[in-house]
């Protein structure tokens, strides 16, 4: 496939609307970043670890503690590879649930197919951001005796009914990677609800995730060169040119950011990276109320063109890092591709496939889910959706000519 590209290389949007650091937000320092996400989430407790996978890698061992025999985790067939990784990382089997039609959250109905005394956990997940109803899947989990973990790594500071999304599960977890809003290059956080959970969690914690000096020291200057780098004059040298070069040799995992080590690296994030956290943090409610607003104004112009289907949260308010969408059939999503994914104007994809489609997770991947007719409605989602930058960089005259590429495509025969 040929991808259009930019000719005006001196401008680029992010695919997703990350919260930009100050370089203020670097000035030396030291904090408690756990406990100034508690306060912001709104909950008694939480636990930093180093990534989102690191948080959920964490969370297994500890469900696993606690109930040995049970080795399965069922996860959403259309989400991060990450966390089959995960998952694999710990020593445990998944099995994987197909979608709803047109729908990013799981089928309760072949859910509770999979469900038995083997069940460790089920990862309901608010993919893009968008809130999935979750007391379904809590009902399933309930009557096999497992445990629900939210995965809301796109979710921080998303709502339902006043509280914190991920608050009535078991475990839930957050990213902070580049690219989630509020970053501090890696990160993740883990919120439990009762007190074993708690404890277990953090006795994971210290017994898997120690202090790596080499490892803090390479992030600290990431995220240092994040800060520098993330701002559209410069974001076409530090995001664009390798993702034309990604797409100009057809390799969409590279261009979709979906290549992933094998392993994920635990260790404990250092004071000064939390404590630029703990800054940026001030800045978040308000950054998310605004690009809200800007969601909810672009949400009805993407709804008025025939063939395009935004998803929208379930129930409560979710984040907007982007807006996703679907289109009508694989070969218009894969023309809106071509015409704007190199073009910098944040058009791009969520996760390249559904899990059985990724051939580094063939060893990992259950044989029945990687039968061809398996998991049809991921699989369908995973060849139509799409996805739009919410970041504040998108102007409002580049959004209105990516609608009328879409408008223009959705017509043709
Ligand atoms: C990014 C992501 C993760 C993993 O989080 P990291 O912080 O990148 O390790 C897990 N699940 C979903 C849905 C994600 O988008």
């Amino acid at each position: 496939m040929q991808f259009a590209e930019s000719k005006n290389s001196r401008y680029e949007v992010p695919p997703t609307a990350g919260l930009p650091l100050y370089l203020s937000d670097l000035r030396p320092g030291s904090a408690d970043l756990a406990a100034a996400i508690a306060q912001f989430l709104n909950v008694e407790y939480a636990q930093l670890e180093s990534s989102g996978t690191a948080a959920l890698v964490i969370a297994l061992h500890a469900l696993h503690d606690l109930a040995p025999t049970r080795h399965v985790v069922i996860v959403p067939a259309y989400t991060c590879p990450l966390v089959a990784l995960a998952v694999a990382q710990c020593g445990l089997n998944l099995r994987i649930c197909d979608l709803l039609p047109d729908s990013l959250s799981m089928d309760p109905i072949m859910l509770a197919s999979l469900c038995d005394k083997n069940t460790l956990a089920i990862l309901p997940t608010h993919l893009c951001g968008r809130i999935s109803v979750v007391a379904p899947i809590q009902a399933c989990a309930r009557a096999c005796g497992a445990w629900v973990i939210e995965d809301a790594a796109q979710a921080l500071g998303a709502h339902v009914n006043g509280h914190s999304v991920g608050t009535d599960s078991d475990i839930t977890i957050f990213s902070m990677a580049v690219g989630k809003g509020l970053t501090i290059y890696e990160g993740g956080i883990l919120i439990a609800r009762d007190a074993t959970a708690r404890a277990a969690c953090a006795k994971a914690s210290a017994r898997l995730a120690p202090v790596r000096p080499l490892v803090e020291c390479q992030r600290s200057m990431e995220l240092a060169a994040y800060a520098a780098l993330y701002r559209p004059s410069l974001l076409p040298l530090a995001y664009g040119k390798p993702l034309r070069r990604a797409l100009q040799v057809n390799d969409w995992l590279d261009a979709a950011g979906d290549r992933f080590p094998a392993r994920t690296v635990l260790h404990r994030p250092g004071k000064w990276r939390q404590a630029v956290g703990v800054r940026a943090l001030k800045r978040l409610a308000a950054f998310q109320t605004s690009i809200r607003e800007q969601a909810l104004r672009r949400l009805p112009q993407l709804r008025a063109i025939e063939g395009v289907m935004p998803f929208e949260d379930e129930e409560g308010s979710g984040t907007w890092p982007v807006l996703s969408l679907l289109m009508p059939d694989r070969a218009r999503r894969d023309a809106v591709l071509q015409a704007l994914w190199g073009m910098g104007c944040g058009v791009s994809l969520p996760f390249v496939h559904a899990l059985p489609d990724y051939t580094n997770l063939n060893e990992v991947i259950p044989a029945a889910a990687q039968e061809q007719h398996a998991l049809p409605n991921a699989r369908m989602l995973a060849t139509r959706v799409l996805t739009i930058s919410n970041s504040p960089w998108l102007d409002d005259a580049t959004f209105a000519s990516i609608c009328s590429t879409l408008a223009r495509i959705c017509k043709q025969a």
